[in-house]
């Protein structure tokens, strides 16, 4: 089995910013058939490395049927925003609060053969893109909520069964920037 402990909030590594592939070899490979029995597993719609301890600019999605990796993305998003839609993190178990995201977007990277790949999505596959990205960036959906959301995002955090298994902080940036998780 190719299934790994997925990092809760706390971990350091979820604050630290992936770096981009380089190499497309045999190894990458194994990371994304990784992500991608690990998210299937949560189950989960979306999986970043950083979320399994990897440090590599990587993610796998579940999204609608459609199962997908990306190396390397590079986003456009549209103007229009979708203020409502519920999303959840498999780093935080359990909890899901309305966050904003860009209804559309343009996923622009490589497949892990390092073959050019640009993929479009809308409505849940636009969030999960949006939200896979962040995490190669250190940023957590906590940090896209408005901050009544994130208040009360904090607030079940601290009150949650995992906290403290992986001994959590609770520094958040000062920038505010329904389904399955990502
Ligand atoms: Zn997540």
């Amino acid at each position: 089995m190719a299934i790994q402990a997925i990092r809760l909030f706390g971990d350091p590594v979820l604050r630290t910013p992936a770096a981009p592939v380089v190499d497309f070899d045999k190894e990458l490979r194994k990371l994304v058939k990784d992500l991608t029995d690990t998210m299937m597993d949560a189950p989960g719609a979306g999986l970043a490395a950083p979320q399994i301890g990897v440090g590599l600019r990587v993610f796998t999605y579940y999204v609608d049927d459609q199962l997908g990796h990306l190396i390397n993305p590079d986003l456009d998003l549209s103007d229009e925003l979708d203020e409502e839609g519920e999303e959840g993190c498999l780093s935080f178990p359990g909890l899901s609060y309305p966050t904003p995201r860009a209804v559309r977007a343009v996923a622009k990277g490589f497949d892990m053969h390092g073959e050019p790949v640009v993929l479009e999505g809308t409505d849940l596959m636009a969030r999960c893109f949006q939200h896979e990205t962040d995490h190669l960036d250190g940023i957590l959906f906590i940090d896209r909520m408005d901050l009544k959301q994130r208040k009360l995002a904090m607030k079940a955090i601290r009150e949650a069964e995992w906290t403290g298994a992986a001994a959590p902080t609770f520094k958040l940036s000062p920038h505010a920037t329904g389904g399955r998780a990502l």
